[in-house]
């Protein structure tokens, strides 16, 4: 845990009370501030006071007498309206903050020099986050790994000259953390997303480069620079001084920068090659857009001291996340991947051009515009089995430009997906889920829906895991 000692004797309002505001509570008040601790639900206000947290009727509360209200970031700040909660605290200027912005300030007073890289964007994070956590530990180095990703940033050990922290930053998150100074900021890319929760894409954008904005003195900020936002965001960084690493899959740099060339990635420096970092047969990292993570998890790593062949070496042992990909097993030759947290179209065109010879299973409760953004793909697609709420509409889009069988359920799928690869004496079939849709149809998520799929891969006769 990360004792909050900066509200000391104070009283602090805790609002949203889930696994991050939870481990707030206790961080504050192990760090000797009052905490008040409240939530819409009843029930989850019972679970903090039965494990001890002090909770109080926010709607009564004296706010003259609350120094801060921490709200967790699923909790509508602006849009699509302000939280009463929200109302409340900025009526009594009560500044709202969240667990980021505890942990900065905290970070600020205890162990200001300490490694800190923050990572975000609209996709990648957690990728990218995983991906520099494993090169730091696998250079012996100690790491604590979380936010908005697995573990509460509080609920990890403090800040310390000889620990880094890596935390992936949602855009909430960042709205809550007006003063976020990490000493490496990540920004992968941002496309438009989550619009309905910030208002406009304009103010979405402008929460992201906050990361890179406060990127601290003497820093570094690895952008993406394949989008028009990010190219903005690394130049207005550059013009105000940070010491910027761009980062692009589409075009080379002559003096400074990482860019791809095959499936090499090219760090150059000061108009020198200074590593060539190949992520050939590193099967965690398949596709272009994984190369842009690597990039970023390198061009990090380096800032924050390791060397680059370390950093190559720590790479190729990368197990991966869950349903990102995931290689789940192979029979002989036949790979099946597990990419259930594909779940728009956007996602399922990363892994369609991961590969080649494709028997796909897709389908579930689809997404506006479905599949047909993904047609430059259909020549790889040898079959595609198709299930769930979506089986009819997909089978309509790919009728006459691919093979399709509707299966209706995952258990047929990979059956018939598994069949069919092996008997295509294909030299790399893969029999990949990667859905385009959201699960909802017949799985409560994309987690349970892509843990079924393993399990029945892994039950097929003569599948090896990987
Ligand atoms: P996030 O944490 O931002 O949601 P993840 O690392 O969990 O990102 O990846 C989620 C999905 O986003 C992946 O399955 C992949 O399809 C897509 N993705 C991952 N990295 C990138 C990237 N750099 N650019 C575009 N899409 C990506």
């Amino acid at each position: 845990m990360t004792p909050i000692t900066i509200y000391r004797g104070r009283t602090v309002a805790v609002f949203g009370l889930g696994t991050s505001g939870l481990a707030t509570c206790a961080a504050l008040a192990e760090g000797g501030a009052n905490v008040i601790a409240f939530d819409d639900k009843p029930a989850k206000v019972a679970e903090a006071q039965d494990k001890g947290v002090a909770t109080g009727d926010l709607r009564q509360a004296d706010w003259k007498n609350i120094a801060a209200l921490v709200l967790a970031p699923g909790v509508p700040l602006t849009h699509p309206e302000p939280h009463w909660v929200v109302l409340q605290a900025r009526r009594a200027d009560v500044e709202i903050i969240g667990d980021i912005e505890l942990f900065c300030r905290e970070r600020r007073a205890r162990a200001p020099r300490s490694p800190f890289a923050a990572i975000t964007g609209t996709n990648g994070k957690s990728t990218t986050t995983a991906l520099l956590a494993h090169i730091f530990a696998k250079n012996g180095r100690a790491v604590a790994v979380g936010g908005n990703l697995g573990t509460p940033i509080l609920s990890l050990p403090p800040p310390s000259q000889t620990r880094v922290h890596v935390i992936e930053c949602s855009s909430f998150q960042i709205d809550l953390a007006p003063t976020i100074d990490p000493s490496v900021g990540i920004l992968l890319n941002v496309t438009p997303d989550h619009i309905d929760r910030h208002g406009s894409f304009e103010h979405y954008a402008a929460i992201k480069e906050r990361l890179i904005k406060g990127v601290a003195y003497g820093g570094t900020a690895v952008v993406g620079v394949d989008d028009g936002v990010c190219e903005s965001v690394a130049e207005r960084a550059a013009r105000d001084g940070t010491r910027v690493v761009r980062v692009s899959m589409r075009r080379n740099f002559a003096a400074d920068g990482i860019y791809l060339d095959g499936d090499t990635l090219i760090d150059m420096h000061g108009g020198e090659r200074r590593y060539a970092l190949s992520l050939g047969g590193i099967g965690s990292l398949r596709g272009t857009h994984n190369a842009q993570n690597a990039a970023c998890a390198y061009a990090a790593a380096l800032a924050l001291g390791l060397e680059p062949a370390a950093i190559e070496f720590a790479m190729r042992s990368f197990p991966g996340l869950h349903h990102r990909m995931e290689q789940v097993g192979h029979k002989g030759s036949v790979l099946f991947i597990n990419d259930s947290k594909a779940t728009n179209a956007d996602s399922t065109a990363n892994a369609l051009a991961s590969f080649t010879d494709i028997f796909w299973i897709a389908g579930g409760r689809e997404k506006e515009g479905g599949i047909a953004t993904l047609e430059r793909f259909f020549p790889r697609i040898r079959k595609a089995y198709l299930i769930g709420e979506a089986a009819q509409d997909f089978a309509k889009t790919l009728d006459r430009k691919a093979a399709y069988e509707v299966v209706r359920t995952l258990d047929r799928a990979v059956e018939a997906a598994a069949r069919d690869a092996e008997a295509s004496r294909l030299p790399q079939p893969v029999v990949l889920l990667s859905p385009a849709c959201a699960s909802y149809d017949q799985y409560p998520n994309f987690e349970i829906r892509g843990n079924e799929f393993r399990d029945l891969v892994l039950k097929l006769p003569g599948v090896e895991r990987v």
